[in-house]
């Protein structure tokens, strides 16, 4: 058996090895890709494969795509009141956001806090779309963020749907896909987005590049967040970083070819750590189970259980797993996901997240299975000490 178990694929994934190749190989190249001998002309030659690559993934156009240095940084590029079309290119008066965005949408990007809009979502986790339609109401132009997928429970977001109504108010989508894509098939055109983020380390390559992807070259964002060297295509100064991105190529590569088996072998160990948690203890609940959800996460909890505490215990039985998003992991506050979906904060205090990938064993979910039935007999012998 392997020595420990890794359940934290939603914060980030194990380099995949057609990505590591990549991106040992890029490292072996010594050009700028802005420059025109032949050592800049091999870096060029990497990063544009590799955007060709990335606009596969999603079924866009190299042309199409921007890289950057994390998803963060792509979402704050997106969400700009200075994001244009052709045929409308006064600032966009409203942004509006889902109550379950990842941080990085929820801090609103270069739009006034006054101008930011929020919508709703049920207790499935899934975007109101009535909600959606009330927070569109009166504004002329509204840019409109909401994720594929979320990264806390796996809940898919009816995005064809939603980029309906965004069209309808003349509104522009953007839709983070960094937990889906190369999980999911993801189809930019299918889903109607009009631009959309997605993140390396998420779908096996480097930690440390990102892309803003948009549907055609009829979308334009007239304020770069980095300005200087014309890198991008104006859209984010800065020499490219030829490794990370090559990395980023063949992993998006590998994800698009393997996407299908992958994703049904993930949501069979899925569904067996489900039931294996609910038989273990019948009193565990499944966020969202019912929901439309990723095929690779779980988030669950069970009365009493405290997930700081949890984590470590888990942890010390070689499993890691995550108590809610990364980013807000360390800090003990309930997760604003599920506070969204009604969860009252002692039972969300208890959520840990177990996310799975393309490495993950039936072993591993053994593993994780043991460790949970140790932590639920001292669960509940904790509460009937308490009751006695
Ligand atoms: N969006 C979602 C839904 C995420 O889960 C994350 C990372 O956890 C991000 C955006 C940020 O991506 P990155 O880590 O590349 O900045």
């Amino acid at each position: 058996m392997a020595e420990r178990a890794y359940f934290d694929w939603n914060a980030t994934t194990p380099m995949r090895p057609e990505a590591a190749a990549a991106m040992a190989q890029a490292m072996a190249v010594p050009g700028n890709p802005s420059s025109v001998h032949a050592e800049g002309r091999a870096a060029r030659r990497l990063v544009e494969r590799a955007r060709e690559d990335v606009a596969a993934l999603i079924g866009a156009r190299g042309a199409d795509v921007f890289f950057t240095a994390s998803g963060t940084e792509a979402n704050m590029l997106a969400l700009t009141p200075a994001i244009e079309t052709s045929n409308e290119k006064r600032p966009r008066d409203r942004l509006v956001i889902s109550a379950i965005e990842h941080s990085s949408v929820r801090a609103g990007g270069r739009f006034a806090r006054d101008a930011i809009a929020d919508v709703a979502v049920g207790a499935d986790g899934r975007v109101n779309l009535a909600a959606l339609k009330a927070a569109l109401d009166g504004a002329a132009r509204p840019l409109v963020s909401i994720m594929l997928a979320n990264n806390e429970t796996g809940v898919l977001q009816p995005i064809a749907e939603v980029a309906a109504i965004v069209h309808a108010a003349n509104g522009l989508l953007h839709v983070d896909a960094v937990q889906a894509a190369g999980r999911i098939p993801v189809y930019i055109g299918a889903l109607g987005a009009d631009i959309v983020t997605v993140s390396a380390h998420k779908i096996g390559g480097a930690k440390g590049a990102g892309a803003l992807i948009r549907s055609s070259d009829d979308i334009h964002i007239a304020d770069p967040l980095i300005r200087g060297g014309g890198q991008e295509r104006g859209m984010r100064a800065g020499t490219e970083n030829v490794a990370g991105i090559a990395a980023f190529g063949a992993a998006a590569a590998a994800a698009g070819s393997q996407a299908g088996a992958e994703a049904a072998r993930m949501q069979t160990l899925r569904d067996t750590l489900e039931a294996g948690l609910k038989a273990i203890a019948p009193d565990a609940v499944i966020f969202a189970e019912g929901a439309e959800r990723l095929p690779n996460t779980t988030l669950f909890s069970a009365p009493g259980l405290k997930a700081e505490t949890a984590v470590i215990a888990f942890d010390l039985e070689g499993v890691a797993v995550s108590s809610g998003a990364a980013c807000s992991s360390g800090k003990v506050q309930p997760s604003h996901v599920l506070a969204a979906m009604g969860v009252s904060p002692e039972f969300a205090r208890g959520a840990v997240r177990a996310s799975l990938g393309w490495s993950t064993a039936e072993s591993d979910v053994e593993r994780l299975l043991n460790a949970w039935r140790k932590l639920a007999t001292a669960l509940s012998k904790g509460r009937r000490g308490i009751a006695a």
